[in-house]
């Protein structure tokens, strides 16, 4: 960790002498919250001087004040889980972005190994516009292949990529193995179905979906990978820590009423979870949470195995 931590001082220290660049730069950190944003940051994000939000709450504040980023949803909550199921994943990403006030930049996100995010845009406003609507088109297409579209959150294509790079990680000699992986599964979903009929079970998938993404922080990733059924990856957890974790979210679910024309209705989860081991594959991940399901479900449901 201590090299890690360097590394984070260092990108701070260098961000740091670029207050008066015209360039917008900031620096998230691995639960992106806000470490560092130049003057020119902090003026297209309507930030004051040392503020230092979480990436969610300043989206949603900007949004609800009609500053900042151009959002053409209708409803935040649905796009910022559909947005955080995909936000600083990858190594590095970049896109054009529109400010309320006519700017435009070009945004790029370079995620360390430790999850820190360095946010570098420039404005691109005088710049060619024709193509435009062809890259806003592209970014478009490329969020759909990646999101699930009743839920917003990842979608399987995604979440197994994921879980390749997790199987494939290669750590440092001296360093342990360590993360899990969960596999999440509604419980007597059919019978949802069939009592209250199939828009009744979308609503209550969609609750799933946003009551447990509010569990995950931005290095883990959430996806749909089917029906009733979800992933969970959290690659710099210990198996305790995520048994823990998951008993939380159960118990979220176990309280929520997710259906408002009947304020009784109440569901469960079953989840299987297992740790990474040395020279496992991505198929060996899934079908050990698999299994650590079908204990789950056979033990009663409404319960966690582990394998
Ligand atoms: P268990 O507790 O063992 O998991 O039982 P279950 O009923 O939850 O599981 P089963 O696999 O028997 O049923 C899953 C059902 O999920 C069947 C399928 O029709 C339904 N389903 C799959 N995708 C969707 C969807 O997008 N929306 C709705 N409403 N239902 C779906
Ligand atoms: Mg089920
Ligand atoms: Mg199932």
């Amino acid at each position: 960790m201590t090299g890690s931590r360097n590394a984070d001082e260092v990108l701070l220290n260098l961000v740091s002498s670029q207050d008066d660049s015209l360039v917008l730069i900031a620096l998230y950190d691995h639960d992106d919250i806000l470490r560092y944003a130049n003057k020119s940051w902090r003026a297209a994000f309507h930030l004051a001087p040392g503020e230092q939000p979480g990436w969610g709450d300043l989206m949603r504040r900007n949004y609800h004040a009609g500053l900042g980023t151009v959002l053409t949803t209708r409803n935040f909550d649905d796009w910022l889980v559909s947005t955080q199921s995909r936000r600083g994943k990858v190594p590095f990403r970049a896109f054009e972005t529109d400010l309320v006030d006519g700017r435009w930049l070009w945004m790029t996100e370079t995620v360390q190994q430790d999850g820190w995010m360095l946010c570098i845009a420039s404005d691109i406003t005088p710049l060619r516009t024709d193509d435009r609507r062809l890259r806003q088109d592209r970014d478009l297409a490329l969020r759909a292949s990646q999101t699930d579209e009743l839920t917003g959150v990842a979608n399987r294509r995604f979440i197994m990529t994921k879980l390749e790079e997790l199987a494939g990680r290669e750590l440092p000699p001296d360093e342990r193995m360590k993360g899990c992986v969960a596999v999440l599964d509604i419980d007597n979903f059919k019978t949802i179905n069939d009592r209250y009929g199939h828009q009744s079970g979308d609503q209550v998938l969609l609750d799933f979906a946003r009551h447990t993404h509010s569990f995950v922080r931005r290095f883990d990733c959430f996806g749909r990978i089917g029906g009733e059924e979800f992933m969970l990856i959290l690659p710099d957890t210990e198996l305790n820590a995520g048994i823990h974790m998951l008993e939380r979210v159960m118990e979220r679910i176990r309280t929520t009423r997710p259906l408002t024309v009947l304020p009784d209705f109440a569901y469960t989860c079953s989840v299987g979870i297992t740790a990474v081991r040395m020279g496992d594959s991505a198929q060996d991940l899934f079908a050990r949470a698999d299994l650590a399901l079908y204990e789950a479900k056979l033990g009663g449901r409404n319960r966690i195995g582990v394998i």
